[in-house]
């Protein structure tokens, strides 16, 4: 199944806090996007592993993703191990994106970077010929996205560009309720945890409204590049 997008998260959730702005965006233009989940998140404080599972399934929904797939890596101890990698080269063989966005470099959940770190390489890997892959019985061909997106997320990291998200703001933000035992939830049961308040969604409104605000737009969502990234003509800029 080709797609144009995959967007890569150690846990459920986080590639809705951080670049579902960009991608609803590009559904909207016609793009289509896949979801790889690293962990099904069993480690969160609030919830069970069935209504992290239905969550994103709403959230994927909301985004109008074309397909989710999750890799049940193991939450807050998968490493960057040959069989992991190898698991993420597959999934990056069916879907054959393009663009590739994966997890913060460095942030303050140690999975993050870790995910970010096993996900880039698996991109570089997934492209020579000599690692031999399958699926469904079938040997899959090689592939390399053209480039790997970093999205930003609970620790403020200085973005390469950032992306105009304000028309989809509201959109992005009843993705992110979707997760009703994570974040703010009157209703919700379980101890109060540093995402489960009200605050944070202000928190997350006022980064996007930072990195807005360097571009003259109400809100936008950063990302970081390793190697330099080219635009058709100078006109393209914001
Ligand atoms: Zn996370």
């Amino acid at each position: 199944m080709k797609v144009d997008f995959v967007a890569i998260g150690a846990h459920p959730d986080d590639v809705e806090l951080s670049a579902a702005g960009t991608l609803m965006k590009e559904i909207e233009q016609g793009k289509t996007v896949a979801l790889i989940d690293l962990t099904e998140g069993e480690l969160g404080s609030r919830g069970t592993i069935e209504t992290r599972y239905e969550e994103a399934a709403a959230a994927s929904k909301i985004m109008g993703v074309t397909d989710r797939v999750n890799l049940n890596l193991g939450d807050g101890f998968f490493d960057l191990s040959q069989e992991n990698k190898i698991k993420i080269i597959e999934q990056i063989r069916y879907y054959q994106p393009e663009v590739v966005f994966v997890n913060a470099k460095s942030d303050r959940h140690p999975d993050h970077g870790r995910g970010a770190q096993l996900a880039k390489e698996a991109c570089f890997l997934s492209g020579l010929v000599k690692i031999e892959t399958s699926y469904e019985g079938a040997p899959q061909k090689p592939w390399r996205p053209k480039i790997v997106l970093g999205y930003i997320q609970d620790r403020y990291l200085e973005p390469n560009f950032v992306v105009d998200i304000t028309a989809q703001v509201p959109k992005k933000i009843e993705a992110i309720l979707a997760y009703k035992t994570q974040f703010y939830n009157p209703d919700a049961e379980g101890p109060q945890t540093p995402i489960s308040g009200e605050d944070f969604i202000d928190f997350l409104k006022g980064r996007w409204a930072g990195f807005g605000r360097s571009i003259g737009v109400d809100y936008a969502e950063g990302f970081t590049v390793d190697r330099t990234i080219g635009i058709k003509t100078i006109s393209d800029i914001i």
